[in-house]
């Protein structure tokens, strides 16, 4: 099974899921779409395309209280969202969140029968000055120590989001094999950052990948299409996580 992610972070409209979730829905037959809006967009998104599964792009530990502009994994439920990002780096950065809180975060969702997406990724300057592996069990200390059940995990290196520059074949694939040593080869685990319709192919072949998370790419309909269709073919002669 691979899985498609989209991020569509701050971006899309009504009219943009009119336009892209019947092409890609129709498209997806062995891979896993899953299409994170902004959550506004969700309840119209669930009720309109009920055979897609959505995602919110955060979860709240809490499931309710004075946490003003936040969302709960119970509010997430109510408009159906099935996956939710947690520990995005763009979170990360802009709303200061640790590591303790992606782990409470994806605690909530799976309380709540939402799949979390748990993101992890190293700056370039950790990067280099050789701490990557270092840096990812940090982050992930707490899902090491008490594993969750049902999560996906998204490796994102924050040097290749939105930059263009996607990780080269064989830094995926060094990391993501460093990744499955920590928490179970069976733990599925996505790739993002700076994935689009000429790379895909080739990461998608990488064995320890098993599925993308796709930020700017799948704001086009036609080029996320073409990376459905890349994933259909790849799908085919690729086994469960390994
Ligand atoms: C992301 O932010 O999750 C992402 C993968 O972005 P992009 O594909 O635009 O690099």
């Amino acid at each position: 099974m691979l899985y498609l992610a989209a991020n569509w972070k701050m971006n899309g409209s009504k009219q943009l899921l009119s336009e892209t979730v019947p092409v890609w829905q129709k498209q997806s037959k062995q891979t896993s779409l899953i299409v994170c809006p902004p959550a506004t967009l969700l309840d119209y998104a669930t009720s309109h395309y009920p055979n897609t599964a959505f995602g919110a792009q955060d979860c709240h530990s809490q499931t309710h209280g004075a946490y003003t502009g936040n969302l709960s994994a119970t509010l997430l439920k109510e408009v159906h969202a099935r996956y939710a990002l947690v520990g995005h780096s763009e979170r990360r950065q802009y709303q200061h969140e640790t590591n303790e809180e992606a782990y409470l975060k994806a605690q909530a969702a799976l309380a709540h029968n939402i799949i979390p997406i748990v993101c992890v990724g190293e700056t370039k300057d950790c990067r280099d000055q050789g701490n990557t592996k270092k840096h990812l069990e940090q982050q992930l200390q707490k899902f090491i120590k008490n594993p969750l059940k049902n999560i996906l995990l998204a490796y994102e290196p924050i040097w290749a989001i939105g930059t263009g520059v996607a990780a080269s074949i064989q830094d995926i694939a060094e990391t993501h094999g460093f990744l499955k040593n920590l928490l179970g080869k069976n733990m599925a685990l996505l790739y993002g950052g700076s994935v689009n319709q000429e790379n895909a192919h080739h990461i998608l072949k990488i064995p320890s990948v098993n599925g993308l998370l796709v930020g700017g790419a799948s704001l086009k309909v036609g080029e996320f299409s073409q990376i459905i269709q890349t994933a259909e073919e790849i799908a085919s002669v690729k086994t469960s996580p390994e």
